[in-house]
């Protein structure tokens, strides 16, 4: 049985959005020397917000300039004790602001206000809190007993968790004394501009975090930087290629986060209420737009039928809708090119001749929309079960036994997570032993702490984001070997 709700709309008056923003240098917002603006759009309605500029070869080089002056001047010369008290200031400033942040996050990327509020937010001031206890002490984080940070950092993230992404470069880079420059995705700069208006607030020095709005090109110019010490980046496997590329023979550090095809594997001994819970977290959490996406249900054959059965029961009463309504689960797609790319992989999946499913639920004639979908009767060799469609689409395959299901769970370019549901222990910490994968959750999906390390295999890119580990990536590391 399903309950009509009554609307129940965030306010949008928490939200003070500029008409246009420049680039935050050196600790001020400046007016780019490119003189080139871009729109940043709603993609729940298309309205424009705002526009933002266009960072230049100049306004790249202002910002590094800015941020190695500021590491020489003042960061890397401060104790962690004092590097901590800003970090600290500003986690909790995320938190006084974290409904205004929620609020910006959601109109800018679509996603529904219930995740930006309850996930996104709290995960951000939460990985600033966590690195700020870190500051003071590097030195038994078991880097060596004296640990130094690298430099400059260039800093480029995706679209599908603006502020979080940005919380899991920021962090840890200032955390371990480095200054940074950061690029947000185009199509979402404003939790990234509010977030240099958080840092004036905090009294953070001049030029410690830069902030270089733009499209990738202002991303290449950002890594190709010859002044910069670390290259982290959040994104497609296809652009992680080139940043290697231009990156190799360089003395910079780097460290990659790219795409996954997770595979989420249920046992027929698994709580099966519980399982589609996580298969619904899994696929449709943030409209799929996630790397680590259970994008593969591989099933059990003894139970695919009832837990597919029971997958469209549950789907059916997913609300697709209007992201500031805090009863809707599913938000809008970010971009319009992000629709055609996921219209274009499920097309191909019909072509293949897997068998496609979605709920009855009504799209809204404005923005950019995607009904959840399931596809049946996928193979390995299927275009959706192999390439990341980075939507609401899930592909369902089935196995026999515990060797096929890592076999099938193996047989993918990406190694970033993975998801195991059944009851026997033993079981999991085989499959846990076998699976390819940085990332095991079991009997569960989708969980994040800033005490765990993030990160990948093979085409999911290199390198931890988060926990101890995560610190190495911007310490210089000794070699104990
Ligand atoms: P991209 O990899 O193109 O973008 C990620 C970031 O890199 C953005 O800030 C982008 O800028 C920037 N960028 C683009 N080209 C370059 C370059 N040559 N050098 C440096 N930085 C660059 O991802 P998209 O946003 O285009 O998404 C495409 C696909 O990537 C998605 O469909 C999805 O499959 C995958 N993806 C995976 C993510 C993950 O978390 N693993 C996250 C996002 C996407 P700009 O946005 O302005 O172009």
């Amino acid at each position: 049985m399903t309950f009509e709700y009554a609307p129940a709309p965030e306010s949008r008056s928490v939200v003070d959005i500029q008409p246009n923003y420049g680039l935050f240098i050196g600790g001020e917002f400046v007016e780019p020397a490119s003189n080139e603006f871009f729109k940043t759009i709603n993609p729940a309605t298309e309205e424009v917000l705002s526009e933002v500029a266009e960072a230049g070869q100049a306004d790249v080089d202002a910002a590094v300039q800015a941020a190695r002056k500021a590491y020489h001047k003042t960061w890397s010369r401060m104790s962690g004790k004092d590097r901590a008290k800003y970090i600290f200031r500003i986690a909790r400033l995320i938190q006084e602001r974290s409904r205004e942040l929620a609020v910006l996050e959601t109109l800018d990327n679509g996603k529904p206000i219930r995740e930006s509020r309850d996930v996104d937010i709290p995960l951000v001031a939460a990985h600033f809190f966590y690195h700020a206890g870190w500051a003071d002490k590097l030195e038994f984080a078991g880097y060596g007993p004296n640990p130094k940070s690298l430099g400059v950092a260039a800093q480029v993230i995706p679209w599908n968790f603006p502020l979080l992404m940005l919380a899991w470069k920021i962090a840890p880079a200032l955390a371990c004394g480095n200054t940074v420059v950061l690029k947000p995705a185009e199509t979402t700069p404003l939790t990234a501009l509010a977030f240099a208006d958080i840092c004036q607030q905090a009294d953070l020095p001049p030029g410690v975090v830069n902030i270089v709005t733009g499209a990738g090109e202002s991303g290449r110019m950002l890594v190709e930087h010859p002044d910069v010490n670390k290259v982290a980046f959040t994104g497609s496997t296809e652009v992680g290629k080139a940043i290697q590329r231009a990156v190799a023979g360089t003395n910079k550090k780097l460290t990659l986060e790219l795409g996954g095809k997770a595979a989420n594997i249920v046992f027929d001994d698994a709580p099966i209420d519980q399982a589609i819970e996580g298969i619904v977290n899994g696929i449709y959490f943030n409209q799929g737009h996630v790397c680590c996406a259970g994008s593969r249900l591989l099933l059990q054959e003894s139970i695919a039928e009832e837990a597919i059965d029971a997958l469209k029961d549950r789907l059916q009463t997913l609300r697709l809708g209007d992201p500031m309504d805090k009863n809707t689960d599913i938000g809008a797609i970010n971009s319009s090119m992000q629709l055609a790319k996921i219209e274009e992989l499920t097309k191909s999946g019909e072509d293949e001749g897997a068998e496609r499913w979605s709920p009855t639920c009504p799209i809204p004639e404005k923005g950019f929309w995607f009904p959840p979908t399931v596809f049946t009767n996928v193979t390995q060799a299927h275009r959706i079960a192999r390439e990341e469609i980075f939507g609401p689409v899930l592909s369902v395959l089935t196995f026999r036994t515990p060797e096929e299901a890592v076999e099938k769970a193996n047989n993918t370019p990406f190694g970033l997570s993975t998801g195991i549901w059944t009851e026997k222990g033993s079981r999991i910490l085989w499959m846990a032993n076998k699976v390819r994968s940085g990332i095991v959750w079991a009997n569960t999906f989708n969980r994040f702490d800033p005490a765990s390390p993030f990160g990948g295999y093979k085409e999911s890119g290199f390198g931890r984001e988060g926990g101890v580990q995560g610190l190495g990536a911007y310490l210089t590391v000794e070699d104990n070997s």
